[in-house]
């Protein structure tokens, strides 16, 4: 299977060097030359693991990896790490099947992914005799940042960078990135948002003068952002486990569709869930939720990409974000693969901050329905959702209560998927003020003294709900900060040479 680039340049590379790379030569993004099909049968996927599952998903497109380098790959990046057994475990609630894509390392579904994007990197790079040290750059709105540290850390022939915007993210989630350990790790709060920290990463990759200074130093940089493709398809086969899954409870006949609806911020979740429909797995509506930054929800309404708007710091702020950038692999396939357009889509975007996709695509985007969640609604839809017993995420209601709106307007009883991304206890002042924990609520359960911190929260909403705090949030407080760099947006090249050259 070859890989070409959203941006037209027929410059088709294998799999290992897409991964490798991570972004391609003219900047755009890397796509399959076709979507390949599932190389098994729903039924004949019927009692498998989600190991077994997501072997079959992936190495359909990563077919220069060897049987037995996939088995390696999987095997080390599916293991007891993951607090549940099944991976990816399903729960019914509100008449709809929640993807708990959380029970990872660091509690938010970017584990999914880069758990097993390490294993593909190092052994693409032993395939393609790779000399070079692999640089990974992140831009994160919260969860990749941690997610790749631990994916990265201390894995030889690799340094790992991570820019998180400065007051962006949540307590927990800042604490969980700044306390990381491991030699080749560095994070860096920048002063802007999460646009600002992707574009910075961006510049980088495209800046010539400093990927000739990193050569010398030996260092090739790579990407953990979804961007890399590597991490896109390891997301694909979620989805096709989720269907299996439901075909085994008897949820689904093999062969009936399933909706999909996915909290969205850069368009990677939602777009694997596309590509898993285009495997062949039957795939009803894909339903795009957004919170205030609705860039994607008026996109799917118009055809227009507008970002000439305020930007929102929000409840769910792993989907804070406005230039979402795998839209650019999903414009790509509905336009016809013209890279052409793509191009000028591009450009427009980068310089007018608006572009309008060509009919033909706008045709395509009937496949999704967009929708948008208030901070006020996400709150209610978590408590309406604990009133059931069951205790989701900001991310994860902002999907939900999309849904009971597609539902309202539309009457679609098709058996639907939620992508539940995060644990609560990630964003938990959020989660206890959903249910009902004022302040001073929070301060008798926890035992906080002064005004409670992100971590009195998670011990109050533990105390009060009774979930289990997922392993690898327990003790955040304790750990000590590792990580103090702060750097200006225009200073990212800056502090990225400096990483290197210590
Ligand atoms: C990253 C993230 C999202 C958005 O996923 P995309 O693939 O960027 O669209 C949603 N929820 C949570 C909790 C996340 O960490």
């Amino acid at each position: 299977m070859k890989y070409e680039s959203t941006r037209g340049s027929k410059n088709y590379q294998s799999s290992t060097k897409a991964i490798i790379r991570g972004i391609a030569e003219d900047k755009g993004l890397y796509v399959p030359v076709s979507i390949p099909k599932l190389p098994l049968t729903i039924d004949e996927m019927k009692g498998m693991t989600y190991q077994q599952i997501a072997y079959e998903v992936i190495h359909a497109y990563f077919d220069e990896y060897t049987d037995e380098e996939m088995k390696k790959c999987i095997c080390g990046a599916y293991d007891d790490k993951f607090e549940a057994e099944e991976i990816a475990p399903l729960t019914k609630a509100g008449g709809a099947y929640f993807l708990e894509l959380y029970h990872g390392k660091t509690a938010a579904f970017k584990d999914m992914a880069l758990s097993l994007l390490p294993y593909l990197m190092t052994t693409a790079c032993r395939k393609e005799g790779e000399k070079d040290k692999i640089c990974i750059l992140a831009a994160t709105s919260g969860d990749t940042g941690k997610a790749a540290l631990e994916g990265f850390a201390n894995v030889e022939g690799t340094e790992i960078i991570v820019f998180y915007p400065q007051n962006g993210v949540s307590q927990v989630q800042e604490r969980q990135m700044v306390s990381q350990e491991g030699d080749n790790t560095h994070v860096f709060a920048i002063k802007g948002n999460f646009d600002d920290a992707q574009t910075g990463v961006k510049k980088i990759f495209a800046d010539e003068v400093t990927g000739k200074k990193l050569a010398d130093m030996g260092i090739k940089l790579s990407s953990a952002n979804s961007i890399n493709i590597g991490r896109l398809v390891a997301q694909v086969a979620y989805y096709v486990y989720s269907y299996v899954k439901l075909v085994e409870r008897g949820a689904l006949k093999t062969g009936e569709a399933m909706n999909v609806v996915v909290p969205t911020g850069n368009f990677g979740n939602i777009l694997a869930a596309y590509m898993a429909g285009k495997m062949g797995m039957p795939l009803g509506k894909l339903i795009c939720a957004s919170n205030e930054n609705k860039v994607l929800t008026d996109f799917l309404n118009t055809g227009v990409y507008d970002i000439r708007r305020d930007f929102h710091l929000t409840n769910s702020p792993s989907m804070d974000i406005l230039i979402s950038s795998n839209l650019e692999r999903l414009i790509y396939l509905l336009s016809g693969r013209d890279g052409k357009a793509v191009s000028e889509w591009m450009e427009s975007l980068d310089k007018d901050k608006v572009y309008e996709v060509s009919p033909q695509v706008k045709e395509g985007l009937k496949a999704f329905y967009g929708g948008f969640c208030t901070q006020e609604e996400t709150l209610d839809t978590m408590k309406t959702m604990w009133k059931e017993g069951y205790l989701i995420d900001t991310h994860t209601a902002v999907a939900y209560k999309v849904y009971r709106d597609y539902v309202k307007e539309t009457g679609d009883e098709t058996p639907t998927v939620i992508a539940s991304t995060a644990s609560a206890y990630k964003f938990a002042e959020s989660a206890a003020k959903a249910i009902g924990l004022d302040e001073g609520k929070v301060k008798v359960l926890s035992g906080a003294t002064a005004e409670p911190t992100g971590f009195d929260y998670v011990k109050a909403l533990e105390k009060e709900t009774g979930v289990k705090v997922p392993y690898g949030l327990k003790n955040l407080e304790q750990r000590p900060v590792l990580h103090t760099g702060v750097c200006g947006k225009e200073d990212m090249t800056e502090s990225v040479i400096k990483a290197l050259s210590k």
